[in-house]
């Protein structure tokens, strides 16, 4: 089952995306929150991709949020996950401003 998250930060940045995959696409498809130094923003990329590029710019200027330098702290508590996958609750960069300070939150909304 996929859902809805939010990512918000203090610079006005919110955006909605997609996290995880359906009931019948989980093999195809598993988003997971990406910064893109392109756009300049939050991209929802698939993580069964072939290539780490930007699904709106098509830059190869991503990294997905595991990506430990794009932590702004150590937190043990999970937001959501997707199998091993896993967001916290802890800040993360903004690609925005640049700063340590945006987090994610879940919506409450579902897919499948
Ligand atoms: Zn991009
Ligand atoms: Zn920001």
């Amino acid at each position: 089952m996929g859902e809805q998250i939010i990512a918000i930060c203090n610079c006005g940045l919110e955006k909605k995306l997609s996290f995880g995959g359906g009931l019948f696409t989980f093999r195809e498809i598993e988003y997971f929150p990406a910064y893109c130094s392109e756009c300049n923003d939050v991209v929802q990329y698939n993580l069964k991709s072939e290539t780490l590029t930007c699904p709106i710019c098509k830059s190869s200027k991503i990294r997905t949020y595991k990506d430990e330098n794009l932590k702004g702290g150590l937190s043990k508590k999970i937001i959501t996950s997707s199998f091993d996958n896993v967001l916290y609750d802890c800040s993360y960069k903004c690609p925005k401003c640049h700063e340590m300070s945006m987090r994610f939150y879940q919506t409450g909304l579902l897919f499948d």
